[in-house]
């Protein structure tokens, strides 16, 4: 058995056909006539961009805008004149042949890549590579290799897939895929869930261990892949695709379902979700409203700040399309991990207790303003409410609601409409918020826990570092009686109190939660069935009493053994 990272869920069985990378054989060449060499690349340039534009026009019909537009990026990077100027001077320069020339600028620009401090940029590389392969290939002339023409039901198995391979495939015959290298956020990765197809991705030589032809397993939940099963093996794997099935099969019973415990305690279950791109998702699992959109990904992977016109195009379309559900939107939550070039937050020793947030916010203003005017004038779209990222003091609170109530005059002066009674909340992530929560619950409508922060800032450990993830658990007991505090002050002033880390979707967490007296949970959309399933299989007054057991319990070790027992 061979473990990677499970990219889009399923369990399926066949037989692999292993793409072998094709090696573009590129020699350096001395030239002599320069403009041939650069017409070379012109005539390359057009071609590629005609075969995009046919992948885009697919894609668009198949999956829609949001799945098109990596097509377009693809092109942006094609007609990007710096890589074209680059290209050109290295041919007139060094008088060398356009596909070294080529090669050069890639390596160029994927070195830069790789050389940045966040994941999310460092997946574009396969973007970048995408493309300058297709050039390359355009210009010997080869045949780009076409996944639509497999006409076997293959498990497919390669290096890695670029994602105008993913777009091209044939679903009905590519039962699944297994890559050595790639990560979640990838476009490979997104393709694949939007595909539906179970696919594993970071296996790191699985092109080497498997043959075109061997049987393999996949199960893209545990990230697990076995190859040429025993009997043994192939019959363990029919009982758990019967029961992954069967269990698939439950969660789309409870649809419409409304989730609620036994005993009639009803909870909200929402979505987090990063842009437009996930409501698909969001009302395929049934969400009851957006409990978390993480804005900083409409700022990510470009060069220029959105304009106000592009943001609130971005929220009207999430705002319109839960109409009437809740969408809750949290304003700009950069630095920490997620990095903006264009917005210079600089090195930083500590960057997840620097400049970050609504710090960065307070501090330029006119940032912040852009994007609350944005979010305003969407806001009649729907059911819109604004949540502030990372407080940790009543000022900075009430500095944040006085600039959106300037927002809201100037809006008011130029006659632009917005929802008057629109309601603002706050993200509990810092221990300080939590700790003056019965304070800061008397000027906000509503509190969101952030747990991914709230635990590394309650226990010091920074939430990235490997080293020390044992010591990051929601079950610390400090954590717990934070969140308790926090749901206790917020329903002392009449507020809702909900919660949007990742403990919110955590099996062994929800009892407490629930028993807690949490409103609403807040989750990646693919949790929020299987969640829905749990609470409708719990009774309050049950898990009122676990809550308090555990709350009088001091050790990770015993709350979290304690709960496994239960949930087993
Ligand atoms: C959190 O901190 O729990 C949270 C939801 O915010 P993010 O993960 O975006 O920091
Ligand atoms: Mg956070």
């Amino acid at each position: 058995m061979i473990l990677g990272t499970g990219v889009s869920d399923g369990i399926v069985y066949g037989k692999a056909l292993v793409i072998e990378e094709e090696l573009i054989n590129i020699e350096k060449r001395q030239i002599d006539n320069i403009e041939i060499e650069q017409k070379k690349l012109q005539t390359a340039l057009k071609i590629s961009k005609g075969q995009l534009l046919e992948i885009r026009e697919r894609v668009l019909k198949e999956f829609g805008r949001d799945k098109a537009d990596i097509f377009q990026a693809h092109m942006m990077i094609l007609e990007d004149p710096e890589l074209i100027d680059n290209v050109n001077s290295k041919i007139k320069e060094k008088k060398i042949n356009v596909e070294w020339a080529l090669k050069e600028t890639a390596d160029q620009f994927i070195i830069m890549f790789e050389s940045m401090d966040n994941e999310y940029i460092r997946e574009r590389i396969s973007d970048i590579k995408d493309v300058f392969n297709r050039i390359i290939k355009n210009i010997l002339g080869q045949k780009i290799f076409d996944l639509s023409n497999i006409d076997d039901k293959v498990i497919l198995v390669a290096k890695d897939l670029t994602p105008s391979d993913t777009a091209t495939m044939n679903k009905k015959n590519v039962l699944g895929f297994v890559t050595n290298i790639g990560g979640g956020t990838s476009h490979t990765a997104i393709m694949a869930r939007s595909l539906e197809i179970p696919a594993i991705v970071g296996l790191r030589d699985i092109t080497k261990r498997v043959k075109t032809g061997d049987f393999l397993i996949l199960d893209g939940e545990s990230g697990k892949v076995i190859i040429n099963p025993t009997d043994e093996e192939i019959k363990e794997y029919e009982l758990l695709k019967a029961q992954y099935d069967k269990n698939k099969r439950e969660l789309k019973n409870i649809i419409g379902k409304e989730s609620i415990t036994i005993d009639g305690r009803k909870i909200e279950l929402a979505a987090n979700i990063g842009g437009p791109d996930d409501i698909l998702g969001v009302n395929e699992n049934d969400a009851e409203g957006i409990g978390l959109f993480r804005t900083e990904f409409i700022y990510m992977d470009r060069d220029t700040m959105p304009t106000e016109e592009e943001q609130f195009n971005v929220y009207k379309k999430v705002i319109q399309s839960l109409n009437p559900k809740p969408v809750i939107i949290r304003t700009l939550d950069i630095g920490g991990d997620k990095q903006v070039s264009y917005l210079k937050i600089g090195n930083e020793a500590n960057p997840f207790l620097g400049y970050r947030a609504i710090r960065i916010c307070l501090d330029q203003q006119n940032i912040f303003k852009t994007q609350l005017r944005a979010l305003l004038r969407a806001s009649i779209y729907g059911n819109l409410k604004i949540m502030f990222p990372m407080i940790s003091s009543l000022e900075e609170l009430l500095e944040a609601k006085s600039i959106l109530e300037e927002v809201k005059i100037s809006l008011d002066k130029q006659g632009i409409s917005y929802d008057h009674d629109i309601k603002v909340g706050i993200m509990i992530e810092v221990p300080s918020t939590a700790v003056i929560s019965h304070v800061l619950a008397r000027h906000v409508d509503f509190f969101s826990i952030g747990t991914n922060d709230l635990i590394q800032y309650t226990v010091a450990v920074d939430r990235m570092n490997e080293k020390i993830h044992h010591l990051y658990s929601p079950f610390n007991p400090a954590v717990l009686r934070l969140i308790k505090m926090v749901i206790d002050n917020g329903h002392e002033e009449n507020i809702w109190v909900g919660m949007c880390g990742e403990a919110a979707a955590k099996k062994e967490m929800i009892p407490i939660l629930l028993g807690m007296g949490i409103d609403e949970l807040s989750m990646s959309p693919t949790d929020i069935l299987e969640v829905r399933k749990l609470i409708r299989s719990l009774k309050y007054e049950y898990v009122r009493e676990i809550s308090e057991k555990v709350l009088n319990m001091s050790t990770v070790k015993e709350i979290e053994g304690y709960m496994k027992n239960i949930m087993k």
